[in-house]
Parts: C-alpha cells; structure tokens; sequence
C-alpha cells in the first residue's frame, strides 16, 4: 500500500460496526501515522446492542463487557471525541458536534466543529413507534444502554414493590406488555421469566416466573416473520411454556398509562409497557446535508458504501440503506454491520490511495434466537436453516456472534483471556444484577 498524506477520517458512531472499524483503521493507518482516525460517540462507552435485553434483566452485569472509547483508542491507535453528530457540513467538510453536559447541567465539553476528509456514518438506528400516540410518553424502547438501564431499576422497583407489600396475594400479577416479535421483543419475553425465577431463588417469595403476566404484542400474522412459519409456530410455544400470551394479528392504534389499545377488542392492562417494533434510522438524518435517505431515514449507499451523493462519505450498520445485487435490502443486524465494517476499512483506504473500491455483499449466516429459561436449564437457539440446537451447544452458537465483535476489537487471544475472565467473574458475582 502507498503512504498516504495525513489525512483526518472521522467515524461518528462506535458500536457493532463503527467502533471495529475504528479499531482497524487505528491500527492499520493511526499507527504508523498515515492517517488521523477520530471516532464521535455520544456516550464514553460501548456496549454491544444485542445485549441490551439480558443488561435489562440483570441476566448479564454490563460492568464486563463495557468498552470505554478513550482507553480503547489509546490502545487501538485512534483519538475518541464524545458528543452527539448534529449536522455535516459537506462543502466545508465539516461535521457539527453537539456540547456534552453533567448529570447537573454543567457544561463538560462545548460544542465543536471537526474536519474531514473521509467522513463514516454509523450512528445505528432506533425502534419505530409509527407516529402511534402515547408510545413516547408511556412506553420504554431498548435502543441504547442508558434505556436497558432504566427499564432493569424499572423492574425490580416492581418487583421488589410487589413483593414487599402486604396486600399482595396469591392471584395478583405484574402486568409486563410487549410490542413487537422480533428477536428484541422474543428474547426480552423469555428472560424476564428467567429474572422472576432468579428474584425467587434471592428470597423473594412472592416472585416466580407464575406472578409474571407477559403479553407479546405481533401486528403480523406471525412473530418472527424472517424464520420459517413451522420455527415461528415452535418459539410462539417454547414461550407459552414460560407462561407468556403470545397474540399475533394485533395492531397497536394508541398507548396510555392503562396498557395497549388494539385495532380490535379490549386494553391491553400492563404495568410495565415496552416498545420493541420497528427500525429507523435517527430521525435527523432524514434531511441531512442534501444526502439521499430512505422511507425509514437511513442514507442511501453505492455497493461501496459510499452515499450516493458524495463519495468521501461512507455509511455502514443499520443507518444504512444497502441495497442488495439480488434485490431487497441488507438487513439492520449486527452481523451485517460486522461485515460492513470490514469491507469499509478496505475501501477507505483504497479511497484515499485513489484505487479501485471493493463491492459490499451481504453474507446472511442466519438468525439466531435465545431463549433462556433456567427452569428447564436450557437454552434454545434457532437458526434459519430450519435449524433448531439446544443446551450448551446452542448457547455457544448464540454466543459467537458477540466473541466475532470482541475478536474484530481485542485479537483473539485478548478474546480467550476475556473469555475467562468472565468465566471468573460469573463465579463470584450475583446471578442476577440487582441495582
Ligand atoms: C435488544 C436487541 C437485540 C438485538 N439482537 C441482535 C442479534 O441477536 N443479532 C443481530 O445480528 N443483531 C441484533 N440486534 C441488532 C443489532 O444490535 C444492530 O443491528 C447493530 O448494533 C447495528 O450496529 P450499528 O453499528 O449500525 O449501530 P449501533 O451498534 O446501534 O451503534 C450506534 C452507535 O452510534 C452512537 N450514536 C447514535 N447517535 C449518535 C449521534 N447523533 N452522534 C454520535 N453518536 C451517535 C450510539 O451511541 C452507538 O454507539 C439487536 C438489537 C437490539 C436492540
């Protein structure tokens, strides 16, 4: 590879795909100085996404798996700056940096403006509540950590509430409702009756997965449309096994702070309301410096994954409308950020030695789907190979999707040792994390 000048590549959005992509261009350019690679992240740190449900469960304990952006740039040869993107300024080849406050207003760090001269988009995407009224005001997403946070204190303040109480009796319930039957919504319903079952085994008598009353909420005519009807039909009743009620067919027209309200029939009554349907990207990308977005707001890519319209700007992960050789589009997953960034690394640095760009394609491995219930002792993951793996080979299925993003930040042996560290770590912290 030709030396570049000292170019500046900023990569705004550090998760599944931006922060390897980071990683790999900090150590292929930052390194030996051929290139300035800033990542832009509102938060300081990163958790991989498809661990938000078990984060909101206490299942998992966030502390091991959270990645601060700052050490791991010192390591990885990239500089970190936190702040929200606010806008991009393509003639001056400048991007808007929002100011970053305190929990107690006080300004930490002011608004700024950075340069470029390759610019990454990875900022993800966020559920769609499709305009319907009152999601915002009494629903909780699961879209970000700060989110999976809340709804886990959420919870066990119920929880521990409804445990606590004198008035609570045999036949009363906590009302969970869910919309949404995708994998987010699925494997959220099955732990939270792994939560109740772990609550118990603390001492909380009056909690088992039998006080949980848990709706999930399909408009579809059935959950998980992207699986096979016959592995649709068998996750419906793996979770009517935990006890859920699984309702297919059932469009949600408005939301308050009694539950759901169907197109048809009664309120859906819900103590905790969740709002897991739906993808989008940000809405303000949708008019963003002139660029081409779709329906859902994402940035319409070449198959280099340069926008349309400028091509010293580069979009990868959910944000990305990607439209596939064969028709349809790349699916918002994290596999297929994974694939994106590695492929994105190839052509910025080809873009800069001005030769000639790889083509991105798309390599479904299929989906996989956890559901956990410790009862049985048991994991069931379901691939879409019409593929169904119980037990512990089925939870290292499940598992190596997240070792593939740890190896792409750490190398493998930095993998392995984390590995174990976390094998120690479970040993001797609380099954289930209760603050
Ligand atoms: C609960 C849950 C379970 C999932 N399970 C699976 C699964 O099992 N398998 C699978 O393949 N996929 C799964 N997904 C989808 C997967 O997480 C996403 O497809 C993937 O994370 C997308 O990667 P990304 O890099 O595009 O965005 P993200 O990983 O979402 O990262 C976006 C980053 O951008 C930052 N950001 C956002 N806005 C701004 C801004 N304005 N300025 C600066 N920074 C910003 C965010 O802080 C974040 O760090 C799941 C998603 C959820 C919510």
């Amino acid at each position: 590879m030709r030396y570049l000048t000292m170019k500046k590549i900023v990569i705004v959005g550090g998760g599944a795909g931006g922060l390897e992509l980071a990683t790999q261009l900090g150590n292929k350019l930052g390194k030996k100085n051929r290139a300035e690679v800033i990542l832009v992240d509102k938060n300081p740190s990163h958790l991989w996404k498809p661990l938000l449900h078990e984060i909101a469960t206490g299942v998992l304990d966030d502390q091991m798996d959270e990645v601060n952006y700052l050490a791991h740039g010192k390591r990885n040869h990239f500089k970190f700056k936190q702040g929200a993107l606010l806008d991009i300024d393509r003639e001056n080849k400048k991007i808007k940096v929002a100011g970053v406050k305190n929990p107690a207003g006080e300004e930490i760090f002011p608004a700024t403006e950075l340069s470029y001269d390759v610019l990454v988009m990875a900022i993800g995407s966020t559920s769609n509540d499709f305009g319907t009224p009152g999601v915002k005001d009494h629903c909780i997403l699961l879209d970000d950590q700060v989110q999976a946070k809340r709804l886990r204190q959420i919870m066990l303040d119920t929880f521990f509430k409804f445990s606590a109480s004198p008035e609570t009796t045999k036949s009363d319930k906590i009302n969970i409702a869910i919309v949404g039957g995708g994998a987010t919504g699925i494997e959220l319903t099955s732990e939270l009756f792994t939560m109740a079952e772990k609550l118990k085994s603390y001492g909380f008598d009056k909690i088992s997965p039998k006080t949980l009353n848990v709706t999930l909420i399909e408009a579809a005519d059935r959950i998980i449309p992207v699986l096979s009807e016959k592995l649709s039909q068998s996750i419906k009743e793996q979770l009517e096994e935990f006890g859920a009620k699984v309702l297919t067919k059932t469009m949600i027209t408005k939301a308050d702070h009694d539950g759901f309200y169907p197109k048809e029939g009664d309120v859906i009554k819900a103590d905790i309301m969740i709002w897991a349907a739906g993808v989008k990207a940000p809405d303000f990308l949708k008019d963003i410096a002139g660029l081409e977005t779709s329906r859902s707001n994402q940035l319409v890519v070449k198959s280099t994954l340069q926008t349309t319209r400028d091509d010293d700007i580069f979009v990868i992960g959910d944000c990305a409308s990607s439209p596939k050789p064969a028709g349809g589009f790349t699916p918002p997953t994290a596999q297929a950020a994974h694939q994106m960034a590695s492929i994105c690394a190839k052509n910025v640095m080809a873009h800069l030695n001005e030769l000639p760009l790889s083509n991105f394609k798309y390599k479904d491995k299929g989906t996989i789907i956890s559901l956990a219930h410790t009862a049985q002792g048991s994991v069931t993951t379901v691939g879409s190979s019409s593929m169904i793996v119980r037990g512990t080979p089925a939870h290292m299925i499940y598992r190596m999707l997240y070792r593939m993003h740890q190896a792409a930040l750490y190398g493998n042996i930095k993998t392995g040792r984390l590995m174990m560290a976390g094998r120690v770590y479970r040993s001797v912290r609380p099954t289930l994390r209760l603050n």
